[in-house]
């Protein structure tokens, strides 16, 4: 059998660690700095340690229950077409609002 692995995201050190899941665990010690780290979807891609403008748009993300996990456009009834996560926080702020519906709590 295949372990499972997830990328756990550190805010505090701006990086992400693949680690060993069990399928339910949603938050690890950081192993750098051992601030709590955040399970995030495999699509998720770590922006640069510098990129502020992006790390700001993650954690608004972030605080709405966004985590890269698949978020759906309705088409029409049983028809879905996945829909793209926000470039920026602008657009951020309208995706957490359209997609609230897709939000999850870990
Ligand atoms: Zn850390």
């Amino acid at each position: 059998m295949d372990n499972l692995t997830a990328p756990f995201v550190c805010f505090s050190c701006r990086k992400q660690f693949e680690r060993n899941w069990d399928g339910k665990e949603n938050y690890k010690d950081c192993p750098e700095c051992g601030d709590r780290t955040i399970r995030y979807d495999h699509k998720f891609r770590v922006p640069k340690k510098s990129d502020d403008s992006e790390w700001k748009k993650i954690e608004f993300l972030r605080d709405h229950g966004f985590y890269f996990q698949r978020v759906y456009d309705i088409i029409e009834q049983g028809v879905y077409r996945y829909a793209f996560y926000p470039k920026d926080l602008k657009e951020a702020k309208e995706f957490v609002i359209k997609y609230k519906q897709f939000s999850i709590d870990l």
